[in-house]
């Protein structure tokens, strides 16, 4: 009988949630008569991954998401953010585009890496009542989980207005995040020993140059092109062609530590996680959703090959690559390489882009507080911990956001309509009588 790989069994994380401060209300508090699941739903915000924009992938999941509440549906929010900016940028985005007004970057942000303070101006927020009486949950794949957790601490140490807090966001769902990065960078054009340098002529330099130009003619392309450039001025109103020629011979924003791919390297990752960026807020609901598509290749190592079911699979090649990368080239040396001897499968097991202890959450198990599920899970979840979903033969788009109607995305959608209205239902006040 085929056997769990080590990696998906029962663990839990040692730290307990940090400690809440006067800033951050007990999850049952403030919440509004309103969140009661059977009255109104908290909408759900939708923050898509690296190049994603727009909602038209998405197909019918709404369908199965209100399957059991067909008179009462959840409303989804879409946000567009910036699909290859960093994830400062889009959280700022994700922020504004919700509560409307001028996105503000930050001056220290902006100054450090040479863009305007602010951005575009939103005169209307998709939810501009968003407060602790009304939160909102949050659904994010791949670095649209990750771009969560940067507005979260964000939020946290006052980048926004004295109205954000913490508890504005009820709940976390991330999907085949990177959170701890990803090797795939690398292979795509990343230096691995000179990040955010990236080598040219590789997908990623190609990448970047598509950015230039869909953000030199910006003004006459729809809104799936948009690069959210605005305070970068790189239009053909802003700039000369010989300007662009020069960004597209060597990009001032692709090569630079604010733009997605130098925030998924594992560099990026540690630095975050060094500054405490990525730590549970105590009124939070977490849960990842993690999948592989990938076999350990011999017993005697833990390095992973595609399954042979995957073999015309877009992400058979990066599954290969991640599967076997040497995590001891990349420069300066990762804190897990220190203690290379402990990395186990979960470094090399991967859905084609993310590593799964990259997907889990951020911060190593031990250094977090976590529970991987491995069983259907019937007690209500608790806030501050992170619950770790695992699915094997799993690539990442094969929940979000390519729909094809799938059992496998039926049930998702239908367990996380679930999990919202549990979440929901642990947060809504006591009712007298
Ligand atoms: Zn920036
Ligand atoms: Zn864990």
């Amino acid at each position: 009988m085929w056997a769990l790989p080590n990696f998906v069994l029962a663990r839990s994380g040692g730290m307990p949630p940090s400690t809440s401060d006067a800033s951050s209300p007990s999850p049952n508090a403030l919440r509004s008569p309103g969140s009661d699941h059977a009255h109104s739903p908290h909408p759900l915000v939708i923050v898509q991954g690296f190049l994603g924009n727009g909602s038209w992938l998405w197909g019918s999941f709404e369908r199965y998401l209100n399957e059991d509440r067909p008179k009462n549906p959840r409303r989804t929010i879409f946000v567009s953010v910036g699909p290859v900016s960093s994830l400062h940028d889009r959280a700022c985005e994700l922020y504004y585009a919700l509560v409307g007004g001028t996105v503000d970057y930050g001056e220290a942000h902006s100054a450090a890496h040479g863009h305007a303070r602010f951005g575009r101006h939103i005169p209307q927020g998709q939810y501009p009542q968003w407060s602790e009486e009304h939160p909102l949950h949050f659904l994010g794949h791949s670095i649209g989980g990750a771009t969560v957790v940067k507005m979260q601490w964000l939020i946290r140490n006052g980048h926004f207005d004295r109205q954000a807090r913490p508890g504005m966001v009820l709940s976390l769902n991330a999907i085949a995040a990177p959170f701890r990065g990803t090797p795939v960078v690398y292979a795509l054009g990343e230096r691995v020993d000179a990040a955010p340098a990236v080598r040219p002529f590789s997908v990623g330099a190609l990448i970047g140059k598509f950015v230039h130009v869909a953000s030199f003619f910006a003004p006459f392309l729809p809104d799936i092109l948009d690069m959210h450039g605005d305070c970068r001025s790189l239009t053909y109103r802003d700039i000369s062609v010989f300007t662009l020629m020069r960004q597209l011979w060597r990009s001032d924003w692709a090569e630079s530590r604010d733009a997605t791919p130098f925030d998924v390297t594992l560099q990026a990752a540690e630095e975050r996680e060094a500054e405490g960026e990525g730590r549970v807020e105590p009124g939070v609901f977490y849960q990842s959703h993690v999948g592989w598509m990938t076999n350990r290749r011999t017993l005697s190592s833990p390095h992973h090959t595609p399954r042979s079911y995957f073999p015309f699979s877009a992400s058979t090649y990066s599954a290969r690559l991640v599967g076997s990368f040497d995590y001891s080239t990349v420069k300066p040396a990762p804190r897990i390489c220190v203690a290379r001897a402990k990395m186990g499968e979960e470094y090399w097991a991967n859905d084609g882009i993310v590593p799964v202890v990259s997907q889990w959450h951020p911060f190593a198990c031990s250094e977090t507080t976590c529970e991987h599920v491995t069983g259907v899970r019937n007690r209500s979840p608790r806030p501050g911990v992170w619950y770790v979903h695992s699915t094997q033969d799993t690539h990442h788009t094969s929940l979000v956001p390519l729909w094809t109607g799938t059992h496998r995305q039926q049930e998702f959608w239908r367990s996380l309509s679930r999990w919202l209205a549990q979440v929901e239902a642990a947060t809504a006040p006591t009712r007298a009588g």
